[in-house]
């Protein structure tokens, strides 16, 4: 099997069937291997981003997700571009460097709003990122957006085989969509981040191989996953959460792939296992987000069961995560963070 990580490691691609080899793979040589090349191009530093859930209205119908517009029984909030702006402050004091505006496909957020937040964060903090996570939008918008200032955005894929995308999503979306606007995205100038759900009801190891290769196709500047973990209130609520073995050896394939990537060890994947981002970070990730939302809003954003941090202020996290990245042999820096070409 050392041969198969070899292989992928100077020729970058494995057949179908050896990428499911790999997939399974219980030794440990797979991370370790992730993890130097890791080194190679990023050291053993890490990336902090942080996370503002600003709204979690949704128009959309996503079946795995807990803000599904069919799910009545979440409070729904938006935050006040005033306590966007709070949430950077005091992140800008905690040492982010970046700001990931996340929520829910939100009408109100129209074009004009969001570029005057987006403005307004790069006039306070012009040393700072913005990464937009708001789903899909028009080319013109994106555009706008891009021109206000934004620098990055995150649109996972989910899943990047037509047939499962369609099981998990209602109708009205598609997989062809979700990839043009993908394609819009980098076209446009953005660093673009896809990515996709681990252990998705229905999931196959070929699907997986399938995002492997649309992974390779796009060649993003960044990349999420994390397992799938289930929502009580959604149609997916008695389905089995994804597996943490499948989630770090799908991150070290992709770091092998990739080298460059930046990849986050997800609050999704230190929510299945106590030290989920940490093993996540061994296996090639190289990027940690936590949460900057309002402690009073945090239970409204649930996108699954059992999310960690909920209850802990921004300052608490901040000092956990670098202690957990220590444990590891790896360093919180004061950057952007931006992709290194
Ligand atoms: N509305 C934005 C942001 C979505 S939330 C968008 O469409 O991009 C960010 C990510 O959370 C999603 O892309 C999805 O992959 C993940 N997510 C949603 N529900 C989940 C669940 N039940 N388990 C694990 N991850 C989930």
């Amino acid at each position: 099997m050392n041969a198969l990580v070899d292989k992928l490691a100077t020729e970058r691609m494995l057949t179908r069937e050896e990428f499911k080899q790999l997939l399974v793979w219980d030794e440990p040589d797979l991370h370790t291997r992730a993890c130097e090349i890791k080194h190679k191009v990023y050291g053993n530093q890490i990336y902090l981003r942080g996370l503002i859930e600003f709204t979690n209205f949704c128009k959309q119908n996503c079946l795995y997700c807990g803000i599904r517009c069919d799910n009545t029984q979440v409070e729904r909030y938006r935050l006040t571009k005033e306590e966007i702006l709070a949430c950077c402050q005091t992140g800008y004091g905690l040492d982010f460097r970046t700001f990931v505006l996340q929520g829910g496909e939100d009408p109100y957020f129209t074009d004009d709003l969001l570029a005057e937040i987006i403005r307004e964060i790069k006039d306070t903090y012009p040393d700072c990122a913005i990464t937009l996570s708001v789903g899909e939008r028009r080319y013109e918008s994106y555009k706008r957006l891009f021109h206000a200032g934004a620098d990055r955005y995150l649109l996972r894929h989910e899943t990047a085989n037509a047939r499962l995308y369609h099981s998990l999503h209602p109708p009205s979306m598609s997989l062809e969509r979700r990839k043009q606007c993908l394609y819009d995205l980098k076209e446009i100038g953005y660093q673009v981040g896809c990515g996709f759900l681990v252990g998705a009801p229905g999931q196959t190891l070929d699907h997986i191989v399938d995002d492997f290769l649309f992974v390779k196709e796009l060649n993003p500047e960044m990349v999420g996953i994390g397992p799938f973990i289930p929502h009580g209130a959604t149609p997916f609520a008695l389905e089995k959460a994804g597996s943490l073995d499948l989630v770090l050896n799908a991150l070290a394939i992709l770091r092998l792939m990739l080298p460059n990537l930046l990849m986050p060890a997800t609050t999704a994947l230190g929510s299945i296992d106590k030290r989920g981002r940490e093993l996540g970070v061994l296996a090639g990730a190289n990027v940690v987000m936590p949460n900057l939302s309002p402690l009073d809003v945090r239970r409204k954003y649930l996108l699954y069961d059992d999310k960690i941090c909920v209850d802990d202020a921004p300052k608490h996290c901040r000092g956990c995560i670098s202690r957990r990245m220590q444990s590891v042999g790896h360093e919180i820096v004061v950057t952007r963070g931006d992709y290194i070409a």
